[in-house]
């Protein structure tokens, strides 16, 4: 497996790949992987024949008060996780390889997928993460590209840009991985004290108590987003950034609970802000 720090040695060694008729799959990562980034690091070994991961912490996705400075980093853990999923190839970039000096032209999103959700609660966030996804699938040009549901409004607004931007990689989404408890893992529960850790366990439980609702039959979306919100609430640390019933294309708010539902949420357990969620359906 190598590493990669600089554009055009990834693009040399993917280009010498697709020379031999390889297929290749990306799968873009911040790093600090854990089981979740594994599971879309063998689904990308399973289904070609090279796999690069990119693991680079993008500034531009970050708001000037988010965790940007203090967000985790451990490149020889993430290296043996590369290994083992079956990695060829990890591109880890500096900040200035991607965006060097004078680096003015960004990738933003207007509409669609990026409304609402993170993209109201997180101003600038899908510009920043439209720009670095086009940059990678520009260098990589990868056949097939890998992300997780546990992101399911950036995994919508991904396959909105491939399709307004007519670029010709596959984007194949994968299932959440959670902890065993139910909690979604996320490099960011790193920073969750021991309290934090089993106060969180609210936002998977709340999920699913929604869940539970919409199976009994119940209709109506006010019912199913008190009972999601009840459950969260009841955990004096948690506070709810966004609640809300979105159709999973296109992530507009949905009005009945005729066609499955996306419940998505993002909660501050303390500080630490965790999305989670969960597909509704009668
Ligand atoms: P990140 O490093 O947080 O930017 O995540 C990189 C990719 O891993 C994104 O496509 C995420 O959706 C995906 N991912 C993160 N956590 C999980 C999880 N618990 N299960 C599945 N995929 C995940």
């Amino acid at each position: 497996m190598h590493i990669c720090s600089h554009s055009n040695d990834v693009r040399q060694r993917v280009a010498m790949w697709q020379g031999e008729g390889l297929s290749v799959g990306l799968v873009p990562t911040m790093g600090y992987l854990h089981r979740g980034h594994a599971s879309l690091i063998e689904a990308a070994a399973r289904e070609n024949d090279r796999v690069v991961v990119s693991i680079f912490v993008n500034p531009l996705q970050f708001g000037a008060t988010e965790d940007l400075a203090s967000y985790p980093r451990d490149l020889s853990r993430d290296t043996e996780v590369c290994r083992q999923g079956g990695a060829s190839l990890i591109f880890n970039p500096s900040p200035d390889e991607l965006y060097p000096e004078g680096f003015c032209s960004y990738v933003n999103m207007e509409g669609g997928p990026s409304l609402g959700l993170c993209g109201a609660s997180r101003p600038g966030h899908f510009r920043g993460v439209c720009t670095v996804v086009a940059k990678l699938l520009h260098l990589v040009q990868p056949h097939r590209a890998y992300f997780g549901q546990k992101d399911a409004q950036q995994l919508a607004v991904i396959r909105r840009m491939v399709l307004d931007l007519n670029l010709p990689t596959a984007i194949v989404g994968c299932p959440i991985v959670r902890e065993p408890d139910g909690l979604a893992l996320s490099s960011r529960n790193s920073y969750l004290s021991a309290e934090e850790r089993r106060a969180a366990l609210c936002i998977y439980e709340g999920l699913l108590a929604g869940k539970s609702l919409v199976e009994a039959g119940e209709a109506g979306t006010e019912a199913v987003l008190r009972a999601v919100s009840t459950r969260i609430e009841a955990e004096p640390l948690a506070r709810i950034d966004y609640l809300a019933l979105v159709d999973p294309l296109d992530m507009r708010p949905v009005q009945t609970l005729n066609e499955p539902a996306l419940c998505a949420t993002a909660v501050y357990i303390g500080t630490t802000r965790l999305i989670d969620n969960l597909l509704l359906k009668s």
